[in-house]
């Protein structure tokens, strides 16, 4: 593994989901201008476009890439107005923050759609959607989360596929925060389109997104967006044609991009990324585990990109305080999104290693010496929270 220098000196790290720690090198990128029309940068933007595509292994001849300005959201907005027709229908698999958010974009699109809503964090089953798909014959597609960052749950995405495609419905992933990092790959089961962005696991700044989509998808997508700056179909076919993007391109994003892209390579691809990552959070995680804090999901159920863990029961527990010490040791931390008990989540992504997180561990101990907190239990409703994901039909 390359070396991994701090970021800057004095500068905190970044343990969110995005936007997350860059390299050195990624943000010296930035340090030029580029005219969006010249040659220089129209090569980059096939670079960065190849590089994407490659990461889909084989198979990846039906695919093409497409990049769009925005953050991630955005380029989510823009695959579901472009790939699902307006008569169309979805089922939004939710459990967490971002299938909320799917749904709700498909509202504003007015596209029909259901919801199968599993709550905060347990996840939905290929069963649950064979079942679904069967007693609605008017869905069309089927929307999946990789990695629900609001828990941090890693959602099967195999089983769910296999069961879209054995109905005959077209799959749309959100790997947002997974790509690059979790094997996603064009033959592993069959997708339409996965959307990413430059902020998470490839570790580049925030600007834009892209989407990895089916060729003959793209090219049936002519018509069906509401939107002319998010229309998947009249950005791809403009950037086939000229190379360049529709409108002002992040220039200077796109050049920390490459850098970025360059650099994954360099450490080893998905793989590698993956293999630092896991490690990050199994250093973590065993590491506040011996101060008490537990975590929401099994171990079974941990995704290495962000990881849930419960608020300590004891009273004198206040976050604000706790996020304020971790700050001022040097690490930025991240608010829970549970609805039913207290947490915060602690991001594995971005350019740090084991020893950082062995460093995060000590500032957290520090920072409950701090509060006067010996020890950070959970409460026992928090537990049983937990024992639900054990149960039946979780597990199923
Ligand atoms: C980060 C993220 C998004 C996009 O969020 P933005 O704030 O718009 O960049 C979408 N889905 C998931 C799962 C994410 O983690």
């Amino acid at each position: 593994m390359p070396d991994l220098p701090p970021p800057f000196l004095g500068e905190p790290y970044l343990l969110t989901p995005g936007p997350l720690t860059t390299s050195r090198t990624v943000k010296e990128a930035m340090l030029r201008d580029w005219g969006s029309w010249d040659g220089d940068f129209r090569a980059m933007t096939s670079e960065l476009r190849a590089r994407l595509l490659a990461m889909l292994g084989e198979g990846v001849e039906a695919f093409d890439c497409v990049p769009m300005q925005g953050s991630g959201t955005f380029a989510v907005e823009a695959m579901l107005a472009s790939f699902v027709p307006r008569d169309g229908k979805v089922l939004v698999l939710a459990n967490g923050a971002y299938g909320k958010r799917a749904a709700e974009t498909l509202a504003y699109l007015g596209r029909a759609h259901t919801v199968l809503d599993k709550g905060d964090y347990l996840p939905p089953r290929g069963s649950e959607v064979t079942a679904a798909l069967a007693a609605d014959p008017a869905i069309t597609h089927v929307v999946a989360i990789h990695c629900e960052t609001s828990s941090g749950i890693l959602n099967h995405l195999k089983e769910i596929a296999e069961a879209t495609a054995a109905a005959g419905r077209r799959l749309l992933i959100d790997s947002m925060s997974a790509f690059g990092a979790v094997r996603l790959e064009a033959g592993d089961f069959p997708f339409d389109a996965v959307v990413s962005s430059a902020n998470k696991c490839i570790e580049g700044v925030p600007g834009f997104g892209f989407v990895l989509a089916r060729k003959d998808v793209l090219e049936g997508a002519k018509g069906n967006s509401h939107s002319i700056s998010l229309d998947l179909n009249a950005q791809w076919s403009a950037m086939e044609k000229t190379g360049q993007w529709r409108f002002t391109p992040p220039t200077h994003v796109v050049a920390a991009f490459l850098q970025a892209l360059r650099e994954h390579e360099m450490e080893g691809g998905v793989v590698a990324r993956g293999a630092r990552y896991a490690q990050n959070r199994d250093v973590l995680v065993a590491g506040m585990r011996s101060l008490g804090f537990e975590t929401l999901l099994d171990d079974a159920w941990l995704s290495p990109i962000i990881v849930t863990f419960f608020c300590p029961a004891d009273p004198a527990f206040d976050f604000d305080a706790f996020y304020a010490s971790m700050k001022a040791k040097g690490f930025i931390i991240y608010p829970g999104k549970l609805t039913l008990v207290d947490s915060f989540r602690i991001g594995c992504i971005g350019r740090m290693d084991a020893a950082v997180m062995r460093r995060v561990v000590e500032a957290a101990r520090d920072a409950l010496a701090e509060m006067g907190l010996a020890d950070a239990t959970p409460p026992a409703v928090a537990l049983e929270e937990r024992k639900r994901l054990s149960a039946p039909e979780a597990a199923a």
